[in-house]
């Protein structure tokens, strides 16, 4: 299986692994929540920043493998200035493509280097954690975040 593995790990995977894009404690952001893999030991949280129903600003920090720390952020850069439906849109195609490896829909851009993260199972909830992280976070968007 490990074949695929130059498939997984492509060069957006590896540059947005090592190089992560609106990493960091969010200010004035008005929802958060923390994700955790136990299994791969990854620990994310997102912060987003609502603008009524448009997601204003959007940053996330903490630890993981190469596909937790590229997924979430390609994931931020992906939702910046999106609306909650469209958010959701893209939650549920991520979701389905990282499961099946085939992407639907043309909206996915940038998301799309993930499809071949199908072939490694016990990856699929490092590419996931910080989905879930962000539909808590867009559901607890009433709640203050305190940044210290
Ligand atoms: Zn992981």
């Amino acid at each position: 299986m490990f074949d695929d593995l130059d498939d997984l790990y492509q060069q957006v995977i590896l540059d947005h692994s090592r190089s992560p894009r609106n990493f960091g404690v969010l200010p004035g952001a008005n929802g958060r929540a923390q994700g955790r893999n136990p299994l791969c030991g990854d620990n994310v949280t997102v912060f987003v920043k609502m603008d009524g129903d448009r997601i204003d600003d959007i940053r996330f920090e903490g630890t993981g493998c190469a596909i937790a720390k590229a997924s979430a952020s390609v994931m931020t850069a992906a939702l910046k200035g999106k609306t909650r439906p469209e958010a959701r849109v893209l939650f549920d195609h991520f979701h389905e493509m990282i499961k099946t490896g085939q992407a639907r829909g043309e909206d996915l851009g940038k998301l799309s280097v993930f499809a071949g993260v199908h072939k490694f199972p016990s990856r699929v909830k490092c590419a996931m954690l910080c989905w879930h992280a962000l539909a808590a976070a867009l559901s607890g968007r009433n709640e203050p975040v305190t940044t210290e």
